[in-house]
Order: structure tokens, then sequence, then C-alpha cells
């Protein structure tokens, strides 16, 4: 449960806008008559503006005479909010009825000359809003790009490509971009010195259509080319080919040397750089053999840098015929969705989904309409882009985060001017699409989906499906482990379910085994966290010239107590879940219901007076396995290796390029990665997975170990899986070695429907944070005595959180249970807001944070 929750610019001004609404509540009395509008006057037209900011609802300008014409729907304008802050906000409405409360300030400026915004958007954004428990101004910071939401915080700064050229600049723009040359960065307030006027975005816009002014964020980012491993031949037979006789004799009696060698040449022939890869394929050999030719001086490796972002015009490629899977899927895709808004396609690792997506764009760009393609985490799904961009060259747009924010709003008009294919995260789907008609959700059931902080804390898959409605399109879930959210909506006929049992090319899938940990441990046997059957394997592996991946859950640090001996571990008495120990208190606790208890002195179940603390991460796994394997070539990919914004790329380029023997990683590398020399995939702790404290607990871990094993053995023969767990006859085991989602899909919705979890029923959580403990303790009470006055035993908790202490604040959690059921979730929201104003209002309780997340993960 560990979520990063962060200062976000938005909550950072709750309380700043906290004032203002109270002062304008208490005001509003007064100005009634103020108001009172005499029918002499002329008509007035107002305008609701939505501010990016945590406020209510839309706030109310008053339209001057000049704008009355132009202004429209969707339009920026310029506003002050605030003692003296600016905004450009967006017009949502325009009445003329003037409002009930307080005279309304006039807008300032209007920004755009045309809307940038469709009512469809807005509607998006308000339904988000109500459903998540936000406002309307969070959505709209979440969904707009930042150029499109100037501020008074906004610094500006030249752009690199902008070559002094001065021409088309009125004397406004000109002066701005003068004074940019002098000095490097200007804030709005220095423009506003500069132009002698408070309102200045329009300006702003202009210069940033023009590229001739960035914002300042911007140039934080770094561009950084790929690099590809390429082969040539060492001197002499570079320079001289006629003695090229003699590298083949070099290559003695190793025919795989001669065909590699054979390859090259012919590759060679075509092209001026021939990469590792490439060869590989032709000569059918691996990384072993052009290591061996590299020792006998035949070749040499080095290494290219190729543009990312170069046109993929040239390796515009055919594709492939579907297999007879394929075909039978995709007919029964299409099928269902004469009658289905949602078809769930469940095919196992390596079935090819992506192929069948293909064909389902390439039918809807022909009928000229436009496809919304998600991905959970842009950086890890390189590869997927990289083959889209390979078929469908310059259709596809990708919105991911290496964009910079012009780039950003070129998109955002591109899509406005009817751009058919977008490929991106979560986020995506706020882009202005016009005839929107499929969605692709790819891999569904990943949890990055969900944004977790800051505000709107929406699932994307969810309001991809919403989104979908209000377009009238359809959307395909694709997965190889379904979440059981959706997987139990297909049983249940809301969605149509498609299934590819095999995999593409008659590759079996992975042969797992379960390798007990504990006998080992008992024997001795065990090398740290390395059982010997999981050591042989990879030295096997690597000695086969094949590379392996490890998977160690980040979560493994989640300090759980157990016994070794009979793995007894504490579950609360409530909840369905492992309990978790807190240092401090020195107690096991439950992080759903707040249960909590002392640790025991032995084991509960055995006797055994030495329980350990489990939980151990994957840096000291690659320290440990370098001294097992210190020829290998080990890599990390985690949180910590992944901070900067091209790590992940790198890390993995690294290993498809194979720099790398040996990929060890957390959840990351389980992610829809397609390589082709993973012989062997471990996974070295199936506990911490099975007693995650989270009810989702098994679905994750089959998810999980059956998405990593999915890695091993794609291309060309069966790949191997090895799995360590102290209790291998755990249910679940059982069901990922039998490859069996739908007996664990069966054993857990049970479960769920017997505690009362989703899917059946719905959980809002609702976090409160304070630096002080005490104010947080009181406030709590206050809280939740709200709360459980009018919803009764639908609240749970509240209890100390997991992370109970994030950047200096405190936090505590209450967990709202409550079935599927509208009106009794509209209650429970309107309940959740008016106690959250009430708690505000109360003596020493307005620093109090609250944070609903509805649907938490
Ligand atoms: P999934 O996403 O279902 O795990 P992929 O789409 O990554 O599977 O496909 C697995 C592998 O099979 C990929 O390397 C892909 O290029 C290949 N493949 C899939 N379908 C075809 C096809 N019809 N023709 C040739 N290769 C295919
Ligand atoms: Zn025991
Ligand atoms: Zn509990």
């Amino acid at each position: 449960m560990c979520k990063d929750i962060g200062d976000d610019p938005v909550t950072g001004f709750t309380l700043l806008i906290r004032t203002f609404c109270e002062k304008f509540t208490k005001s509003s009395s007064l100005t009634h008559s103020e108001l009172g509008f005499s029918p002499r006057k002329a008509v007035r037209t107002y305008a609701d503006v939505v501010l990016p900011l945590a406020l209510p609802k839309p706030f109310t300008y008053l339209v001057p005479e000049q704008w009355v014409e132009q202004l429209r729907f969707g339009m920026r304008v310029e506003v002050q909010f605030g003692r003296n802050k600016l905004y450009s906000g967006l017009v949502v409405a325009l009445h003329q009825p003037p409002p009930q409360v307080k005279k309304p300030q006039a807008i300032l400026a209007v920004i755009d000359e045309a809307p940038i915004l469709q009512p469809l958007q807005y509607k998006l954004w308000s339904w988000l809003a109500d459903y998540y428990g936000c406002s309307v101004g969070e959505v709209m910071h979440a969904a707009l790009p930042a150029h499109l939401r100037l501020a008074s915080e906004t610094t500006i700064t030249l752009s690199p490509l902008f070559e002094d050229d001065f021409s088309g600049l009125d004397d406004q723009e000109y002066l701005v971009a003068e004074a940019l040359k002098i000095q490097s960065e200007l804030s709005m307030q220095d423009i506003q010195g500069i132009l002698q006027r408070k309102t200045v975005f329009p300006v702003i816009r202009r210069l940033m259509d023009k590229k001739i002014i960035y914002l300042k964020e911007d140039l934080k980012e770094r561009f950084r080319p790929k690099k590809v491993s390429c082969i040539r031949l060492q001197e002499p037979y570079a320079s001289d080919r006629r003695r090229l006789d003699e590298a083949f004799e070099r290559c003695g009696r190793s025919n795989r040397q001669v065909e590699a060698l054979m390859a090259y040449i012919q590759l060679a022939r075509q092209q001026e750089h021939v990469r590792r890869t490439d060869i590989y394929k032709l000569a059918k050999v691996d990384a072993s053999v052009l290591r061996a030719m590299v020792k006998k001086g035949i070749v040499e490796a080095y290494e290219r840098e190729i543009s990312r972002l170069s046109t993929y015009g040239e390796e515009v490629k055919d594709v492939p015929p579907l297999s007879d899977q394929q075909e039978r899927a995709l007919r029964e895709v299409k099928a269902q969705f004469r009658d289905k808004q949602v078809v769930l396609l469940h095919g196992v690792t390596g079935s090819g989904k992506t192929r069948l997506y293909v064909e389902l764009i390439r039918e809807a760009l022909e009928r000229n309409e436009q496809v919304l393609y998600l991905l959970p985490e842009i950086a890890l799904t390189a590869q997927v882009i990289e083959r889209l961009q390979r078929i469908f060259g310059d259709e596809v747009n990708v919105y991911h985060s290496r964009l910079n924010n012009n780039e950003r709003v070129e998109l955002w008009q591109a899509v406005l001017d009817g751009q058919p294919l977008v490929l991106g995260p979560r986020s995506a789907l706020f882009l202005p699409f016009k005839r929107l008609k499929l969605v692709i959700v790819d891999e569904e059931h990943d949890l990055s989906y969900k944004q977790q902080d800051p505000n709107p804390r929406y699932q994307g898959r969810d309001a991809a499906i919403l989104l979908a409605a209000q377009h009238g399109a359809k959307v395909l879930l694709g997965t190889a482990t379904p979440s059981l959210e959706s997987f139990h909506h297909a049983r249940t006929q809301k969605y149509g379910l498609v299934q590819m049992p095999e995999r593409f090319g008659g590759i079996q899938l992975p042969k797992i085994r379960i390798v007990d940990a504990r006998r080992e441990m008992k024997s001795r046997k065990m090398q740290s966290h390395f059982t010997t059957v999981l050591l042989d394997a990879l030295r096997a592996t690597l000695e086969a010239g094949e590379q392996a991946i490890l998977f160690q859950n980040r979560r493994g640090f989640a300090p759980l107590y157990h016994c070794e001996l009979c793995d007894w571990h504490a579950e609360c008495i409530h909840c369905d879940v492992s309990l978790t120990y807190h240092r401090r208190q020195g107690k096991l606790k439950c992080h759903y219901c707040g249960y909590q208890t002392a640790l025991p002195p032995a084991c509960p179940a055995c006797g055994n007076p030495q329980l350990t603390l489990r939980g151990f991460g994957t840096q000291k796994i690659e320290d440990e396995l370098q001294i097992y394997l210190p020829e290998a070539k080990i890599g990390r990919m985690d949180l910590d290796t992944v901070r900067t914004k091209n790590a992940h790329t790198r890390i993995i380029n690294d290993f498809e390029e194979g720099r790398l023997d040996v990929l060890v990683g957390t959840q990351m590398v389980t992610k829809g990665l397609d390589f082709e020399h993973v012989g062997l995939v471990g996974v070295l702790s199936a506990d911490q997975l099975l007693h995650f404290p989270d009810f989702r607990a098994a679905e994750r871990a089959y998810q999980l170990m059956t998405q990593v094993a999915g890695r091993a053995g794609r291309k060309k023969k069966q790949g191997e899986v090895i799995i360590q767990a102290m209790n291998p006859g755990h249910p679940v085991l059982q069901d990922v070695l039998r490859g069996d989602y739908e007996a664990m899909f069966r054993r857990e919705i049970r479960e769920r429907h017997a505690f009362k979890y989703p899917p059946f029923y719905r959980l809002i959580r609702i976090t409160l944070k304070h630096r002080k403990p005490e104010v947080l303790e009181r406030g709590t009470a206050h809280f939740s005595g709200l709360l459980k006055e009018k919803l009764g035993s639908w609240v749970i908790g509240p209890a100390v959180p997991y992370v109970s202490r994030v950047r200096g604040f405190f936090l505590m959690d209450m967990l709202v249970k409550l079935e599927r059921h509208a009106r009794k979730i509209a209650y429970a929201k309107q309940v959740i807001r008016d106690a959250t104003i009430h708690l505000h209002r109360a003596e020493g309780f307005s620093g109090v944070r609250v944070q609903v997340d509805v649907d938490p993960y």
C-alpha cells in the first residue's frame, strides 16, 4: 500500500481557497441587494470559468462587452483569483442571469481565438470529478498539457531553436523576446513589468504558438539517443575483403561461426551497420557464438547511436499474416462488438495480442476513425510502440513523457484536427478526440492504470470505458492475466470474452518448476537467497549463451513475521490479510481494519521460538548474485535505478542488446517485454507476494508470476521458470504451475464475495494528513465520528496505514465499504464531502488534509 503522497501544486492552494470561499459565503448576504438587477441596465454576460485548482465549482466572472461576441465554450481566459494570482481558466458556461452571489470580477483577457476544449471532454472531466470525489479544477490540472495552463508561477525561456528571427512579431511579442535574449528566463511578473500591463497570457500564448518561447521546466528534459549493438569485421579483413578466406579459416570447425560470418557478409551488402540481433536472426546463432568470434579476432562489436524520434518511414514493414488462432479471435472480437461495448481479450503471454490490435487498428483507420491505444507505463513499453511505428509509420502519435510541453500541445492540436492513432498512458484519454471509435487497453490488469497521487485518483481503464461510451466507441481490454473485475464482468455477460490459449508459432508456454526453499534451508543447501536449483539453472543458462531475469517484489521490504519451520504467519481476525510488523510500537497490525496485537514470543502453531522477519530487496540480490556468478553482467531495474527519465529504456535496451546477462528487478520486469534470448526466469520469493497484506494479494501474485514467467522463451524454444517458495503447495502457486487462471478466479471471487470486497462491494479510502500526530488523532476522531453517525458500519477504521508518515505528514486511513448501489454510493460521497467541510470549519482542524480515493488499490 505504499503510496507516494506528495505535495502537489493543487492541494497547496487548498488553504487559500478555503479562506477565500469562507469570506465569499459570509459576504454573500450583504451583496445580494447590490446585485439586484435593474431591467433598464444592459444585459450582461457572465462566464463560468474552471481554474486548475481544488475549488468546489467553477467560478463566475463578468464578460466585458468587447468580448461577448467572440467568447465561446472551451476558450481560455485570463482571470484573477485570490489576492493577486493570475490564471488561465477555461470557459465552461456562458449565461445572462447574474450569479446569486457577490459581484463577479471581470475577465482580464481572452487567450484563445478558437476553443481548445470540447463539450464531451468537459463532460468526462465532470464525471471523473464527481466519481472520484475531487474538483473539476483538479481534473483540468491533470488533463491539460502544462502549456495550456498558464499561471502566475509560470516561468518562460527562449527556445534553443530560435535564431534571432524577429520578423513577424508584433511590438509586445518583440519586447518579450528581446528581454529573453538578455535574461535567460522571465517570470510572469517580469513580463508584466516589461509590457507595463497586467494581462500578459495572450502574448505568451502567441509566442508559444510561434515556438519562440518554452516553459522553463521543459529544458530539464534531456534527450537520450538509443544505442544498438552492431558487429563489424576486425582488421585486416575489414579493409581487405580479399582476405576473408582467412577469416573463414579462423572459424575452424565451428559451423555456427561460419554461418554467423556468412550472415554478416550478406547483411553488410545491404546496410552500412549490421545489428547484432540481425545476425542472430539470420544465422540462428546466439551471443556465445559471436563472443567466440570476437576472441578469435574475426569480428568486433561496437555501439551505434540512433535517434529515438527518427521517422520510421524507411522501416515501415508489411505485417505478417494472422495465425489461425488470431484469425478466429479477430472474428470473435468483431462479432461480440456487435452487442457488447467492451470485450476482454484473454490471451496467454506470447499469443500475439498485439498482432490482433494491429488488425483492428488498421480497419479502423481505413474507415477514417480515431483509435486510442492505452498502455500502463509508456517508458516500459517502448517495444510495443516501436512495433506499431514500424507498421503505421507517422500515423502513430505517442503521448509520452519525453514529449516536451510544446510537443504535447502540438499533439493536442493534432488530435483535435483528427489525427487517427494515439498511443499513450492513462493521461492520453484526455486528448480532444472527435471520431473516437476504438479504445485498446493493453495489459488491462496493470495497477499502474490507477493514478495514486495527486487527485484525480482515477482508474485509467475504467475512465477509458466511460470515454468510449461517450463517443460510441468500442473497448478491447487485452491481457494474459485479467483483473478479477474484468473477468467477472465477462463471466456475467457485461463484457464479451475472447480467449487465445496458445502461444504464437506453436512455442510452448515456459516450463515452470516450484522449488521448495524451506527444504533447502533446513538441509542448509540454500546459498543466501538462492536455492541450488536456481543457481545451477542460472549457470547453465549463461553457459548456453542465454539470458535470465530474476524477479523480486518491490514490496519485499514489507516486514512480515513468520515461522520458518511451519510457515505460520500472523493474520488479521477480521480481514483476509496478513499482519505487518511495526517496529516503532513493536506490534503486528492490520492495515485494513486497524486491528493490532503484540508480537507473540513463539510461533503459536508449532512453538518455534525463533520467528523471523522476512523481507529482502533487489539491491541485495544483485550484490549477492555477483558473488555466485562472478563472470555475469548483472543489471537491476527497480524504482531506485530508474529514477531518471530514460533509465528504464536504457536498461531494457542494454538487456535487449546483450550487454547484460541477468536482469534483476521488481514488477517492472514483468511488464509486457518481448526479449528474444531469455531462457530462464526466476521468482525469488513467491511467499512475499502471496502473503502481502492486501485483499488483492492472491490475484496480484498470480498475475505477477504468470507475467514474469511469460518473458521466458518467447521466440525460439520453450523457456524455463523457477519459482522459489516456502510453501510449494499453496493453491495460487499450483494455479500458476498449471496456467489455470480460471481456478484462481473461482477461488478468489468466492473470497471476495464472502469478505465483501470488489467487484461485489465498493471501497472508498479516506486518508487524513497532518504534520502533528496529536492534531491528526483528534481530527480523525472528529471526522470518523461524523462519518459513522451517518454511515454506521460501512465505515471501517480509522487505522494507521502501512506507511504512517510521508514527507513529514502523519497519516490515518478510513475505509468506507458499501454495496455497488448508485444511490448509496452517491449518499456516501455526499456525507464525506459534508464531513470534510465540517472538519475544516471546526476549531483547530482547518489544516487537516482530507484525501479521498474511490476504488483504491
Ligand atoms: P503478447 O502480447 O500476446 O504476449 P506478442 O504480441 O508480443 O504477444 O507476440 C509474441 C511474439 O510473436 C512476438 O515476437 C510477435 O512478433 C510474434 N507474432 C505474433 N503474431 C505473429 C504473426 N501473426 N506473425 C508473425 N509473428 C507473430
Ligand atoms: Zn511454526
Ligand atoms: Zn483487519
